[in-house]
């Protein structure tokens, strides 16, 4: 049984793997540009952000309904129970399927359909993350979040994503403070292949509670510095960042040197089925390649349950963290 863990950064469309694509094209009658799931899976091998984000946009043509966001989420829990995942909080793009037009109730009520009886068929607890693509405006990230109003009761929070350089946290001041004003929690993507300012800017200007990715902190030691003191945890994802070049190779990952640093870090696999590895293979290539050992591992596993949106059931935190101390490696 693999170390018991939370999954607190993972897009829900990174996790539409090559044979799922192909049943859900056909299902829809969509026409994709690969012969078959081996061209699909080759494609698969691109060599930075804006590549992997490009076929991205393009496969997600083929979820049209309600049915295809709730098989595309039982797909990913099915994986995540297998790989330790106990509780996730997944990341869904709205705009992206709304441009296409689709409506908001189609996505959020067909992967509810999957994450409202998660417990029950998985053995994992959830929570649905909005993510505003940062690459599109403020008003349309606005006008976003209206079209979330009537679908708030199933999102636990708002977060930023998609390409980060060139669009500084500035630009979505205004609707984080109104989230914030809903009631909603707090995180955004900075200093993946933005500077260490979009870091601090998020967390002064968004008031965000979590670091998507973040690694680029340790450009600015006062910054880790602020991180460790405000206990703001940092959600990684060592399989992506080498996929996407953010380091070379995984023995050049900083994650050991974050963990010395005091840093409250968490590991994730962002967009599984691109990116080679779900939770548990995260963990298993940073344990090989960086040669933590199984105090760290379970340090990180501990940081995940910490990290996680659980206040409203603290009950189950202490669960979920007597699990993770309770662990026989
Ligand atoms: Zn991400």
């Amino acid at each position: 049984m693999p170390l018991p863990k939370a999954e607190l950064h993972l897009h829900i469309e990174g996790t539409l793997e090559p044979e799922l694509a192909f049943d859900l094209a056909a299902r829809n009658g969509v026409k994709l540009r690969y012969a078959d799931t081996e061209e699909l899976r080759e494609a698969y091998r691109f060599e930075d952000l804006q590549s992997f984000l490009n076929l991205y946009y393009e496969l997600m043509t083929v979820l049209r309904t309600e049915r295809d966001f709730e098989d595309l989420a039982n797909a990913y829990l099915t994986r995540a129970a297998a790989q330790g995942v106990r509780h996730a909080e997944i990341f869904f793009d709205p705009q992206a399927h709304l441009a296409r037009g689709l409506d908001m109730r189609t996505v959020v009520e067909g992967l509810w359909r999957a994450l409202g009886r998660s417990e029950e068929n998985h053995g994992v607890s959830t929570r649905l993350i909005l993510c505003f693509l940062r690459d599109e405006s403020a008003d349309s990230a606005l006008e976003t979040l209206e079209a979330a109003r009537p679908y708030l009761d199933r999102i636990t929070g708002i977060g930023l994503d998609s390409a980060e350089v060139g669009h500084p946290p500035a630009k979505f001041r205004q609707v984080y403070e109104t989230a914030a004003g809903l009631g909603l929690r707090r995180v955004a993507h900075a200093g993946e292949e933005g500077p260490p300012e979009y870091i601090t800017q998020s967390l002064d200007l968004l008031g965000i509670e979590r670091v998507d990715h973040g690694l680029r902190c340790m450009e600015d030691p006062e910054l880790v510095e602020r991180l460790v003191r405000e206990r703001v945890p940092l959600t990684l994802c060592p399989l992506s960042n080498v996929r996407l070049r953010t380091v070379d190779t995984l023995a050049d990952h900083p994650l050991p040197a974050m963990l010395d640093a005091g840093l409250l870090c968490t590991v994730n696999s962002d967009d599984p089925a691109y990116f080679g590895g779900y939770a548990d293979d995260n963990f298993r290539a940073v344990r090989e390649s960086l040669g933590l050992t199984e105090e760290r591992l379970r340090e990180l596993a501990r940081n995940s349950f910490l990290a996680s949106f659980l206040e409203d059931d603290e009950e189950r935190r202490a669960r979920y963290l007597a699990e993770v101390d309770a662990y026989v490696f």
